[in-house]
């Protein structure tokens, strides 16, 4: 870990599910991974990042992200997640905290994503303004079971700690 890094004093959970559809690019962490399915949302439905501003959004005791942007505005409607996630940093930023680290855990049958894994940290560190270290992605499977499992539905979980 680099030198002068905060103690986590907050932390926050984030959890969040996109339907998959044909004709829809698929966004993941910000980054565009060719599949012949994407994710179906008023926004670009980046599932992870979706998730991520959650966590920020609860560690920060700030609301969730629902509230910040409502799918009946219809500004948000096609809107880039990172984005969405630079505005959340920003007022988390201005209430005092910092990032310390966050956790991502994205679940899906199809596509594999082990060789997207290091772009997406990138791109996740760089949306955080943080190190590459102190971002961390996992990639999961459904195991075949419910709506993930069949390949109807992207899910993602994220930990945010913030100092
Ligand atoms: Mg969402």
């Amino acid at each position: 870990m680099e030198g002068g890094a905060r103690t986590i004093q907050a932390v926050g959970l984030g959890w969040d599910l996109h339907r998959l559809q044909v004709g829809r690019p698929l966004v993941l962490c910000n980054v565009t991974i060719p599949f012949e399915k994407g994710l179906l949302g008023h926004s670009d439905a980046d599932v992870a990042l979706h998730a991520v501003i959650d966590a920020l959004l609860g560690a920060a005791g700030m609301g969730d992200i629902g509230e910040k942007f409502p799918p009946s505005e219809a500004k948000w409607k096609g809107a880039d997640s990172g984005r969405l996630l630079r505005m959340v940093l920003a007022d988390v930023t201005r209430a005092g905290w910092q990032v310390v680290n966050v956790d991502v855990t994205i679940v899906t049958e199809w596509p594999k994503l082990g060789p997207y894994k290091a772009q997406m940290r990138q791109r996740l560190a760089e949306l955080l303004d943080v190190g590459g270290e102190r971002v961390n992605i996992k990639a999961k499977t459904g195991e075949g079971v419910d709506a993930v499992g069949r390949g109807e539905a992207i899910a993602a979980q994220a930990i945010v700690g913030l100092g």
